[in-house]
């Protein structure tokens, strides 16, 4: 696996202009499957969730889980898009052993939503992005294959099947071919994702977390010779599973495409493969290869009309706009423009509101998410939704602060041990002995420790110095391993020395 010739960012833009389709797959978090009974839990034993509909044996029949279609026409609204008044399933053809019924029951030319449109703020610049169509499908089983040094199939001595995901609800959303970007192309693209990420967690229809696969996203990216040219010829890069990866993923087709036109070439029309270790995508199937799915309508199921009145109730429930929500938001917390626009950009305008919810205030929140977790969660390439520290833990731990019974540095050994895994805030100030010295008499020998080693020092505060009690505050915080509350060593400090 070699990485191929890549032109410079700078230079492949300043002779192309990039196009981008982003198709989103999302798992729904509904509690049974799309086309029986079985559960959806995550992480269950393998094969533990299953029954003849989802394994495909014979003369099983399905049937239509309705808030699975329900959440189908509520993220359609949810989009702009029009809900069709009918349509239906259609098989798609294809052997795979994670398929049991050798077809996928899938939509294909009468999806439930279609002609949408959603806006993605980027710093100063707004994107419309359009939206192709919102379609209703069932998930696959996943297959592991063992044996080899990869986990892929390739070099594996044999490969397991669980069945647990086959058949649990999925909707893709496809975008129309996203233009006008230019140099942005990558930001947008990731911006879009973190923005139906968002969407789809206040529409509370699925966990979204792509880490587990319940987001997935494939990036089409072409370039062309200018904004009025003909579409180039496009890729699709499967396997991006960060918003990081999105972004890296199309600027790295950019490069690569750039290079291989600059050169004189031609782009292949395939799929491709995003490999997040090496940060470079490989060729997968071309679409000479591509297999032809013989699609028909799915003759088990009738076809899906919803009643007008239904749509109009699943209106109804729509949460606000992401727009209005961000402005409501910003003039409860006392958000500057900047802070917002830091908040949204990071994808913790979630987890700060959470954050909030829990009884931490604006700021405080704001500050864990974006300095101290955010530091972490790139450190460990996640997203902020993924750290295993959630919003109700950080309101414990500002609440400790707001005690008196930590301050922020000793926060950060607690954020330590909530990552580890060590308990409750309150467990891991006890385990790790974090409390800070509220002992007057421990602090009053410390500050008259730290003034007899530091002459100098005190000498300018009796003088009426107060700035020079920085050195003696540190000299005590030191002793204390930072467990004291530092204006209170100042105050005693200044209360010794005063004339
Ligand atoms: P496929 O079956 O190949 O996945 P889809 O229609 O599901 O095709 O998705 C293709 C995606 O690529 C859509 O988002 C579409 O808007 C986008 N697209 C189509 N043509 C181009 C192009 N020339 N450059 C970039 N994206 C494109
Ligand atoms: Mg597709
Ligand atoms: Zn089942």
């Amino acid at each position: 696996m070699t990485a191929a010739t890549l032109l410079s960012y700078d230079d492949a833009l300043a002779r192309f202009d990039p196009v981008l389709g982003l198709e989103v797959h999302v798992e729904l978090n509904t509690a049974s499957k799309m086309f029986c009974a079985c559960p959806t839990t995550f992480g269950a034993a393998p094969n533990s969730q299953v029954c003849p509909v989802c394994l495909g044996l014979p003369g099983a029949l399905p049937v239509l889980n309705e808030r699975a279609v329900a959440a189908a026409i509520r993220i359609g609204l949810a989009l702009n898009c029009s809900i069709a008044a009918e349509c239906r399933f259609a098989r798609k053809n294809y052997f795979y052993p994670d398929m049991p019924k050798n077809f996928q029951t899938s939509q294909y030319d009468e999806p439930i939503a279609y002609d949408g449109w959603t806006e993605v703020a980027v710093d100063e610049a707004a994107y419309r992005i359009e939206i192709e169509r919102v379609h209703m499908e069932e998930d696959t089983g996943k297959s592991l294959h063992v044996g080899g040094a990869t986990g892929r199939i390739h070099g594996a001595s044999h490969s397991l099947v669980d069945y647990n995901r086959a058949g649990i609800p999925l909707i893709e959303i496809v975008t129309k071919p996203i233009i006008g970007t230019g140099a942005a192309a990558p930001v947008v693209a990731r911006a879009y994702v973190t923005h139906l990420r968002e969407l789809l967690l206040s529409l509370g229809v699925s966990d979204v977390r792509m880490e587990q696969g319940s987001l997935r996203c494939d990036a089409n990216a072409s370039l062309r010779l200018g904004q009025d040219a003909p579409f180039g010829t496009r890729t699709e890069t499967k396997n991006v599973n960060s918003l990081r990866s999105v972004e890296r993923a199309v600027r790295y087709e950019i490069c690569r495409q750039a290079a291989v036109l600059t050169d004189g070439g031609t782009v292949t029309q395939e799929t491709r493969h995003w490999h997040e270790d090496t940060g470079i995508t490989t060729p997968g199937r071309s679409k000479e290869q591509a297999e032809d799915y013989r699609y028909f309508p799915e003759p088990d199921l009738a076809p899906i009309a919803p009643d007008v009145a239904w749509v109009e109730q699943l209106r109804a429930t729509l949460p606000e706009g992401p727009g209005r929500r961000r402005s409501r938001l910003q003039a409860a917390w006392g958000f500057s423009d900047l802070d917002m626009r830091d908040v949204v950009g990071a994808g913790a305008l979630a987890l700060v509101e959470q954050t909030i919810g829990a009884g931490a205030a604006p700021a405080a929140a704001k500050k864990w998410w974006l300095t101290e977790l955010a530091r972490r969660a790139n450190e460990q390439g996640v997203e902020l939704a993924e750290l295993p520290v959630g919003p109700e833990q950080v309101a414990q731990v500002q609440a400790l602060i707001d005690t008196g019974r930590i301050n922020d540095k000793l926060a950060r050994s607690v954020f330590d041990g909530l990552l580890a895994g060590e308990g409750t805030p309150e467990e891991i100030v006890a385990a790790r002995g974090l409390e800070v010295v509220s002992d007057e008499t421990a602090l009053g020998a410390a500050v008259d420790r730290a003034i007899e080693a530091n002459p100098g020092a005190a000498d300018k505060v009796r003088a009426g110095k107060a700035a020079a009690a920085g050195a003696l505050i540190g000299a005590v915080m030191a002793e204390m391993r930072g467990q004291a509350d530092a204006g209170r060593v100042r105050d005693l400090i200044l209360a010794k020395l005063s004339p």
